[in-house]
């Protein structure tokens, strides 16, 4: 039996092929499902939560930032939000040192992003309930994506001209291209054998959604401290969402003390800097590391979001990285179907790296790299995180340049997020 009569077979074992497989119902999955489906591919996307049952209450917000803002915009995602999301009109940064009163700062607004429209938002605080909510409803009112929920992505072989999906039903997909958006412990990236490097900060961040006894103007803040920052994140009327970075094991303890203890310490800590708080709902910590898997793509094979690599939340430069990852493997299909090409193709995969290695390793680093300046009161990063600060808030380049980088709106950005 040739080869390919060897795929005969198992095609007629397997369900139909689609142009590409997701493995991940997640906010990158879901939205990478969403624009392949408007560039014309069918899609299949498999994930282990049941579409049928309620979500699980979630208390992460995301900073989305306005390129992450315009993709959601594209494919129709954004309108769904509006009423529940927090317009970010600005960023502050605060040297605190020991103390935060009188320390050097800086705020970044929309004036230094040179946009075309001066009244757009830096980007948007989105809850993510309603952000998964909304792209659920948009890829079951899609008629080229099909969901495969609840099940298990349990293995893949390659074979010639595509690949073949093992679930744990027992169910078997081909795809012309498989997608890993399975999160940080990527099933999809180990069964390819992709290695991830990295480190564990051996510290973890609590955070909470809190009432402010004062109005937030829209302005996300951080507090650089010896131990770590602690940052406001504007949500929807006098709110905002907290995350203190703290050493391992004190987060955790914060997060599991009764409300009226965790709130007098945050309030004895910062209601200076923020106001007074009030916690709402359930406080919640988790681990921090940085994890980069050493590929971004396999034989027919490709991966965004966590699975590709889990970076330092400063910043919330989390989603948005794999927001990137979505735009650039969108375009690269686009350029693809354009060019006549085949999707999956090593040519096409080629690009999807290039594309995204740099700039995804980049940031990555650099967040490590903030964190261990910020996070050290050694005297000699002193003088240089004060004249960062201080460069940053009076040379107006510099300001502009770190501003369009943390609102993703520099030129070079892929295909959907740089569309009006
Ligand atoms: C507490 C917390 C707060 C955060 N806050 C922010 C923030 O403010 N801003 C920000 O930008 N980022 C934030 N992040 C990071 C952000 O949550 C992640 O970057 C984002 O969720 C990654 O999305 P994803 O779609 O890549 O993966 P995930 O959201 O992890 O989704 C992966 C999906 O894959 C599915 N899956 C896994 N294994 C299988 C399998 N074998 N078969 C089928 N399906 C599978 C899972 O069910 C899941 O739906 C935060 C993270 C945490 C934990």
């Amino acid at each position: 039996m040739d080869l390919r009569s060897g795929v005969s077979y198992l095609t007629l074992m397997s369900d139909l092929i689609y142009d590409v497989a997701i493995v991940g119902a997640g906010p990158n999955g879901a939205t990478l499902a969403l624009g392949l489906a408007q560039a014309g591919l069918d899609v299949a996307v498999i994930d282990t939560r049941d579409p049928q049952a309620p979500l699980k209450p979630d208390g992460r917000n995301f900073a989305i930032v306005t390129g992450s803002w315009r993709m959601l915009k594209k494919f129709g995602i954004a309108a769904d939000l509006e009423a529940t999301s927090q317009p970010l009109r600005g960023l502050e940064a605060v040297d605190g040192g020991t103390h935060y009163f009188g320390q050097p700062s800086v705020l970044f607004t929309q004036e230094d992003l040179d946009s075309p429209d001066p009244d757009e938002p830096l980007g948007q605080m989105v809850m993510a309930e309603p952000l998964q909510r909304a792209l659920d409803a948009a890829m079951d009112a899609d008629d080229r994506i099909e969901r495969i929920a609840p099940d298990y992505f349990a293995g893949l072989k390659a074979l010639p001209g595509d690949i073949e999906i093992e679930l744990k039903s027992g169910r078997r997909l081909e795809a012309r291209l498989l997608v890993g958006a399975d999160g940080m412990n990527s099933p999809v990236r180990n069964a390819l054998g992709i290695a991830t490097e990295g480190r564990d900060y051996d510290k973890s961040v609590f955070t909470a959604n809190v009432t402010l006894s004062r109005p937030h103007d829209g302005i996300a803040r951080q507090l650089f401290t010896p131990e770590g920052p602690f940052a406001t994140l504007p949500l929807k009327g006098d709110r905002a969402n907290l995350a203190w970075y703290m050493q391992r094991g004190a987060a955790e303890t914060l997060a599991a003390m009764s409300k009226a203890d965790a709130e007098a310490e945050l309030n004895a800590r910062f209601s200076g800097f923020a106001g007074e708080m009030k916690i709402e709902g359930k406080a919640g910590s988790y681990p921090l590391i940085l994890q980069l898997a050493t590929k971004m793509v396999g034989p027919r094979t490709a991966l965004v979001g966590d699975a590709a690599r889990r970076v330092n939340p400063l910043a919330g430069q989390g989603l948005n990285q794999g927001f990137r990852d979505v735009a650039a493997l969108i375009d690269v299909a686009e350029q693809t179907l354009r060019l006549g090409g085949e999707i999956g193709s090593p040519q096409m995969l080629e690009a999807y790296s290039q594309a995204r290695r740099f700039d995804g390793t980049g940031t990555a680093l650099t967040l490590d790299a903030i964190d261990r300046l910020f996070s050290n009161d050694a005297n000699w990063t002193k003088p240089i995180r004060t004249l960062g600060l201080i460069a940053a808030s009076r040379i107006s380049p510099l300001r502009r340049f770190l501003a369009q980088k943390a609102s993703a709106t520099e030129d070079g950005v892929a295909g959907p997020m740089s569309d009006w």
